[in-house]
């Protein structure tokens, strides 16, 4: 695949009549000038971004859960109505749709954080159906998938799991990992780009005891996600029952490091901060899905000045837009500190890319960048749509929106955002739809 690009737009520059040669899994094999031989020529293009948390089943309960008022907890109680009914089938379908909606939107990976393991009973479905589906999900719509597989184990601090929360548990550590050993083998076998990761599901989730255990009996380089500190009532009960914040309780585990993915990590104190930077973690804010659930604001100054990674996630995928994750993160951060500039242009570039790109690959793996030997997915881009013309093009980034994506590659396979959001709304399950 050779792809002549008019302006590429990378996070600390703008190249111009860029000639890129991909090989068929994304990598990239010389970059030179010109255009010549090109398969696809484009006027404008960035590196694809990355979604670095993600609930595709969520995306059910969009436009749906505004009457009423209520807070997180209670939007809770609604999401596991749905969690409680969904099987493969209908989770591949909302995963299809979702993920086809996600490649429109620019990017090309996605981290999935699935905890909907087994059947509504609790039992197994054989043969890891709900894994796969997912993973068909992403075949199909032509995303890179990220299967963040989630230890679910209790409900909260000394409370079991109770109606739709059985399906999410394995029992034990030891059965979530023989559970995940089995699904590496399966995926190795029939999905082969899928990359599986892990995740604990959060501190409520999984007992103090076992947490270092969680991690240890994992690869040492799988990539770990946690939900952390997203509600202060988290914090509060974690600190009635431990005397520590969730942020010191895993720093205590050992589970915090380089491979590490925090989620939210909305309500922190001084010391989390300087831990998760210390550690050097990534840090998947999600805007926009933290504003739709009151959550609060993050920490993202503070978190990047003591050293963490930041990363953008969908979540609830209430929004599939990275333009508008990034513009929140940084609109944010200008509300918090009454300044503008917080982060910079080319640090949102890299927190929507490259940094989200390796917070889902396996530690050490190469990450996105111009360079041979590295992969490089593309959103291209609409420079003259109503919200771009007149951009600088490095400042895009903050202009532009999800309908300015023109097309995606991912793995050197080029695809047009009008197919995939046609895709979208044809994927998505009959039986949710309300004119069916
Ligand atoms: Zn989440």
């Amino acid at each position: 695949m050779r792809i002549a690009i008019g302006s590429l737009v990378l996070p600390e520059d703008v190249r111009r009549d860029v000639l890129v040669e991909m090989d068929d899994a994304g990598v990239v094999t010389a970059v030179g000038s010109g255009s010549a031989g090109a398969d696809l020529a484009v006027d404008v293009a960035a590196p694809a971004f990355a979604n670095t948390h993600s609930h595709a089943f969520h995306r059910l309960l969009r436009g749906r859960t505004n009457g009423g008022g209520g807070d997180f907890w209670r939007w809770r109680d609604v999401m596991y109505g749905v969690a409680g009914t969904l099987d493969p089938d209908g989770l591949r379908a909302a995963a299809t749709a979702v993920y086809a909606e996600m490649v429109a939107a620019g990017y090309s990976a996605v981290g999935e954080f699935h905890y909907l393991h087994h059947d509504p009973s609790g039992a197994a479905y054989p043969g890891h159906a709900m894994e796969l589906a997912l993973a068909e999900a992403a075949a199909e719509a032509g995303i890179r998938l990220t299967l963040l597989d989630t230890v679910y184990l209790r409900g909260g601090f000394g409370t079991d799991l109770v109606g739709p929360q059985v399906r999410f548990s394995d029992g034990t550590i030891e059965a979530w990992h023989a559970r995940w050993h089995g699904l590496r083998d399966t995926l190795a076998a029939a999905h082969p780009d899928v990359t599986l990761g892990a995740a604990l599901h959060s501190v409520r989730a999984v007992d103090p005891a076992d947490l270092a255990r969680a991690a240890a009996g994992l690869p040492a380089d799988v990539p770990l996600h946690v939900h952390l500190s997203e509600q202060t009532r988290e914090n509060e009960d974690c600190v009635a029952a431990t005397g520590l914040t969730p942020t010191a309780l895993l720093e205590r585990a050992g589970v915090l490091s380089p491979r590490t993915t925090a989620v939210h990590a909305t309500h922190l104190t001084d010391a989390d901060v300087a831990a998760l930077g210390t550690a050097r973690v990534s840090v998947s804010m999600c805007p926009t899905t933290e504003a739709d659930l009151g959550d609060g604001l993050g920490h993202s100054e503070a978190l990047r000045d003591a050293g963490a990674r930041l990363t953008i996630g969908s979540d609830q995928n209430v929004v599939i837009d990275p333009f508008d994750e990034l513009r929140r993160l940084e609109g944010g951060a200008r509300l918090a500190s009454h300044r503008r500039g917080v982060l910079s242009p080319a640090q949102l570039w890299r927190a929507g890319t490259v940094d989200g790109q390796a917070s889902l690959a396996p530690l050490g793996a190469p990450a996105q960048a111009l360079e041979v030997g590295r992969p490089l997915d593309l959103a291209i881009l609409d420079a003259r749509s109503p919200r771009t013309v007149g951009a600088d093009l490095h400042e895009l980034v903050l202009a532009a929106s999800a309908a300015d994506v023109l097309g995606t590659v991912v793995r050197g396979r080029h695809r047009a955002s009008s197919t995939l959001r046609d895709l979208a709304v044809a994927a998505y399950p009959r039986t949710e739809a309300r004119d069916a």
